[in-house]
């Protein structure tokens, strides 16, 4: 029931020995949900130049590579090299990555940066996709800690705890909403919903403040769709429903109820009660779908792009539609290259083109863009198909239409992706061809309004003054202060968090 063959499993390395652990990903990394793409010459050529810069600045320190690129000023010697090898997309100095302070100092004047993200996951205790939770857990892991691997028996705690250090000690996220995927067999769901409200309970008694939001997951047309929203609604109290139109997405071979956003005699039944509950944000998994997927369910297709987006955006107002992934079609499998190929061709990428022209075509104003998995899998196999897919979205759905999410823990800690978006600009070429707005300064509106100004208006969320001093705020501060100690303490806080439930 996985949607790897075994052939195909045996092909894919342990990520954890063979991955280089560099500041930023260098080679696609597989979640549960796609045979990663070949690392890609470019990308080798980015490895290796890290590498080789890594050990220069590390040795003028008295550091190793390791070590030197786990600081702030590795991070941004891989931006460097990404400079390299791509052109000039992001912001980042030679001089940056050789000054330590100078690094720590930029790095710190953004800390405070209110990141909302709205697009995180890790898995239950009994899933059955244990291969890649092995994968997921060395993914993007500088500084991975061996002794943690003394507890993998107890893999709920090592999973949450997992989630719990890569999201709110190791990135600038301040606060994130977990969420789901759901299947036709019950115990293939990533969470069940109820595992997602405890995760959000647990988390937010922890910490003393709202640290974290949950989604619940419906889906049309199952048998007693209605009832389980009802009573997730009663019981659960989700910040907002997620649904699949695919139907089953983790086995795709047996999706037995996919459904359209704008079925009136099915999906309207379900947006009426959460309008009815006040629940006004539906979010919708769109995209990774590429060519060699529908080839194998073509039947699948309909459900898959944004063709029915916009009828439902219009007859419903009232709600808002956030559309998971942008409806990027060459993620899950696809390939960047025909992501940038057929944007030179045409000037369209699919289906983010699709999506950013329904405000216009329909003539609403609800429709929003997650950047879960668009971001993290454009940015590091070509920023040029990032920045062009920014500029598109950006222009198409609105500045504040744009909403953060970084599909974590799936490729590991979100600060790489925050770091990338941060220093991400779209090149002057393609502002002056396309008509693109630039993104602006690391924490200007642009950049503000979809790190978390939007998603906070979309939930919310107010009380933020609170995140400055709860318990997590000051976990984070003393995990920082440890510096160089830090990967032998990460456990003890993880143990401390975990037994406070
Ligand atoms: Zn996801």
């Amino acid at each position: 029931m996985r949607l790897l063959s075994q052939e195909e499993l045996d092909g894919l390395l342990p990520a954890e020995t063979a991955a280089f652990p560099g500041p930023i990903p260098t080679q696609s990394v597989s979640s549960d949900e796609f045979m990663p793409a070949p690392q890609t010459e470019q990308q080798r050529r980015v490895e290796a130049r890290i590498k080789a810069l890594g050990s220069a600045l590390g040795q003028t320190h008295g550091m190793t590579r390791r070590q030197f690129l786990a600081t702030a000023s590795g991070m941004a010697a891989a931006f460097v090299v990404m400079n390299e090898v791509y052109g000039t997309l992001y912001s980042a100095s030679l001089a940056e990555a050789a000054d330590r302070e100078m690094a720590a100092e930029r790095a710190k004047s953004l800390r405070d940066q209110f990141i909302m993200d709205c697009h995180t996951h890790f898995l239950r205790d009994d899933t059955r996709i244990m291969t890649f939770v092995r994968q997921r857990q060395a993914v993007g892991k500088a500084g991975w800690n061996p002794a943690l691997a003394d507890k993998e028996q107890t893999l709920e705690d090592l999973k949450f705890a997992n989630y719990y250090k890569e999201v709110f000690l190791d990135s600038d996220t301040k606060v994130a909403l977990i969420s789901g995927s759901p299947s036709d067999i019950p115990q293939d769901w990533f969470l069940t919903n109820e595992m997602k409200a405890e995760a959000r309970a647990r988390v937010n008694r922890d910490a003393g403040a709202r640290r974290m939001l949950s989604h619940a997951i419906f889906t049309p047309g199952q048998p007693g769709w209605l009832e389980a929203i009802d009573r997730a609604i009663a019981d659960l109290k989700p910040d907002s429903f997620k649904g699949y139109t695919i139907g089953d997405n983790t086995n795709k071979q047996i999706s037995k109820y996919p459904w359209r956003m704008d079925d009136e005699k099915v999906a309207y039944k379900g947006y009426e009660k959460f309008l009815k509950a006040g629940l006004v944000n539906v979010c919708v998994h769109k995209g990774l779908f590429p060519p060699s997927i529908e080839t194998q369910f073509p039947h699948l297709l309909a459900c898959s792009d944004v063709r029915d987006v916009g009828r439902a955006a219009k007859d419903w107002p009232q709600l808002n539609f956030i559309i998971y992934h942008s409806a990027y079609r060459f993620a899950g499998g696809g390939r960047v290259e025909d992501a940038w190929g057929q944007f030179e061709k045409t000037g369209r990428i699919e289906w983010v083109t699709d999506l950013a022209e329904i405000p216009s075509k329909y003539g609403v104003t609800n429709v929003y863009g997650d950047l879960g998995q668009i971001f993290a899998q454009s940015t590091v196999a070509d920023p040029r198909v990032c920045a062009a897919m920014l500029g598109q979205l950006v222009r198409g759905l609105g500045a504040d239409h744009v909403v953060w999410g970084s599909d974590a823990i799936w490729t590991g800690s979100p600060q790489w992706q925050i770091e990338a978006l941060r220093r991400l600009e779209i090149p002057d070429d393609m502002q002056k061809k396309y008509g693109f707005k630039p993104l602006g300064p690391a924490d200007g509106p642009l950049k503000n309004a979809i790190f978390g100004e939007t998603n906070a208006r979309l939930y919310k969320y107010e009380r933020r003054a609170a995140l400055a001093g709860d318990r997590i705020a000051a976990m984070k501060t003393e995990y920082e202060r440890a510096g160089a100690a830090r990967s032998n303490l990460r456990y003890g806080y993880i143990a401390k968090a975990a037994s406070r439930r």
